[in-house]
């Protein structure tokens, strides 16, 4: 499933190609994504220059004066920028072709993605007003989850990967963070005191701008390519490592379950 880091490679990727220029037309294959793709968009995006690529949480914003094209990868989605005349295959749902003769391509298997309009400010789109700081932004850092975890008994792992107090800590980069802040994945988010929330935060943006910059090495592969763009893995100090020897101290990564996720961790390391 494409995570922060692939999405915001993705933006970094495409944005190039579509800034300043407009979108012609619109192909809609395939309408039953997560959400149906609403014909406004259909309607209003043909003939809109596309004044930039932004991205918040994992949701990507094609903005244009019209409106703002609001597009989500779910479980199995990528963004290609291929020649318009490109054979479309089966899960080839969307083409943004644009005045260059070239179209962004969504493709998405599973169909959990969503490509959504809205006129007015994307900020206040009901899919993104909700959520929390974003984790490279200036918001957040460990004042922030200090103040929002007192009182809390969820485990912090949970805790952080709430969107509502920060987004786009998924569990492969819960696990990680919470090894190199050396905090339990299961302590109570409440119990955890001010200068070990500021270390979290910190192990947070570590690992978050380490896999995107691991990801910047992919950026070619957004244009032309066959293949769809690889989502990268960076290395991993304990995700996906249950039983093996902990790269710190050597002791066996024990591996249990919160909230339904698997969750990795040295019993030595973390406290
Ligand atoms: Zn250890």
């Amino acid at each position: 499933m494409p995570e922060l880091p692939e999405v915001e490679t993705t933006r970094r990727g495409i944005a190039p190609h579509l800034a300043g220029r407009h979108i012609t037309s619109v192909i809609v294959r395939q309408r039953r994504l997560r959400w149906a793709i609403p014909k406004a968009l259909e309607r209003e995006l043909p003939g809109q220059p596309v004044t930039a690529v932004e991205r918040r949480a994992k949701y990507l914003l094609i903005r244009t004066p019209a409106g703002t094209a609001i597009l989500h990868l779910g479980m199995s989605g990528s963004l290609r920028l291929l020649p318009a005349d490109t054979p479309a295959g089966p899960h080839d749902h969307v083409d943004l072709v644009l005045e260059d003769g070239r179209c962004l391509r969504l493709t998405d298997p599973r169909r959990f993605g969503a490509l959504l309009w809205t006129r007015r400010d994307p900020a206040r789109h009901r899919l993104l007003a909700g959520l929390g700081p974003e984790p490279l932004g200036p918001e957040f850092d460990g004042a922030l989850l200090h103040a929002r975890s007192r009182g809390r008994r969820t485990p912090v792992k949970a805790f952080i990967m709430d969107s509502h107090v920060v987004v786009g800590v998924g569990n492969i980069y819960a696990n990680e963070a919470l090894f190199r802040a050396g905090i339990h994945p299961a302590r109570a988010a409440g119990r955890i005191g001010r200068t070990r929330c500021d270390r979290l935060a910190q192990a947070i943006r570590e690992v978050l701008a380490e896999a995107i910059a691991q990801g910047g090495t992919s950026l070619r592969d957004f244009v032309g390519s066959d293949g769809r763009p690889g989502y990268f893995r960076q290395t991993l100090a304990v995700y996906g490592r249950g039983g093996q020897p902990c790269p710190r101290c050597g002791h066996a990564l024990r591996e249990i379950r919160i909230a339904q996720r698997s969750t990795v961790y040295c019993p030595r390391c973390q406290h």
